[in-house]
């Protein structure tokens, strides 16, 4: 097994690899973590699976052993004659040297997975991008039918957070929008090596069969709730003014007014459908575009 101490070091060792901080490398040495993860994901041998970031792949293995495919996009390339060893016993596994925030997951979905009845994507996220990856993923891919991923223990208490409380923002509307969000388990920090400075915890994300509320046009929608969040010890109304124009502040009260939003709240106490009540009705009167 890749992802134990031992043979982590030994690989580490005969590559000669140093690890770049600036691509989040936090390579996992616990076998009981990795199977852990794995099991939390419901793998059988028609499930296709994604993953980001396969490291030296400790967790591509386990993935392997489960699933009936798998691809693995790794942004570094110095990886790649290490993965050709570490993996080279399983022909289920196909490395793809990418960005993720670049790549069409839909696209490659439908290219290398039509065989397969369930999609999931399973990672040990870089942290440094778990925001833009759950962003790029939910925004632009449909055909992912779930997520298990492991990210810093901060974001995770974001993604299911109550309306009103401090880590409530436009993460947490993002994913109530798209899924339905499980905090699985905490992590500590001496499973990885090298050891992040933060804690971290395994979520699992399942993808929405239905939606509790209909969005016409998500990107604007979204990207309208995320600028209401930009400066966060602010009120609504300042946050809306930001985006409008001091000049549009009339109608930005009397639009707060009509939809019974009371203007000095803060945006953490919004819910989703107070949100796009604001936003449609700031369209309609041509407050925003
Ligand atoms: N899966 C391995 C494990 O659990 O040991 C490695 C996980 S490590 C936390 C994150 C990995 O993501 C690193 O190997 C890093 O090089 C890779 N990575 C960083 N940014 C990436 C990106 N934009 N696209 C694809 N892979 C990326």
């Amino acid at each position: 097994m890749i992802g134990t101490s031992k043979k982590t070091f030994q690989i580490l060792k005969k590559y000669n690899f140093n690890f770049k901080k600036s691509l989040g490398q936090n390579f996992l040495i616990d076998s009981n973590i990795l199977n852990k993860i794995v099991n939390s994901a419901s793998i059988d041998k028609d499930t296709g699976v994604i993953e980001i970031g396969s490291g030296i792949g400790s967790l591509t293995e386990v993935l392997a052993k489960s699933a009936k495919e798998v691809i693995s996009f790794e942004i570094d390339g110095r990886l790649l004659p290490i993965l050709a060893d570490t993996l080279a016993a399983y022909d289920n596994v196909e490395i793809i040297n990418k960005d993720i925030l670049k790549v069409d997951v839909d696209k490659i979905i439908k290219e290398k997975f039509s065989t397969c009845s369930k999609i999931m994507l399973v990672a040990n996220l870089p942290y440094y991008i778990t925001t833009p990856i759950l962003t790029h993923l939910l925004e632009n891919t449909s055909l992912i039918d779930g997520y298990v991923v492991m990210m810093q223990k901060e974001v995770a208490n974001r993604l299911n957070a109550k309306v009103g409380t401090k880590d409530y923002n436009s993460l947490t509307i993002l994913l109530n929008y798209y899924t339905d969000v499980e905090y699985l388990f905490t992590v500590p920090k001496k499973v990885f090596v090298p050891a992040p400075n933060v804690e971290s915890a395994v979520v699992k994300i399942m993808t929405k069969k239905e939606k509790d509320i209909y969005i016409a046009d998500t990107e604007e929608f979204f990207n309208f709730v995320r600028n209401c969040f930009a400066q966060r010890r602010k009120t609504l109304m300042n946050n809306l003014i930001a985006i409008s124009g001091k000049d549009k502040k009339e109608s930005l009260l009397s639009a707060c007014q009509s939809l019974g939003i009371e203007p000095s709240r803060r945006s953490e106490t919004l819910t989703i459908f107070e949100f796009n009540k604001l936003h449609t009705d700031l369209k309609n009167r041509e407050v925003i575009k």
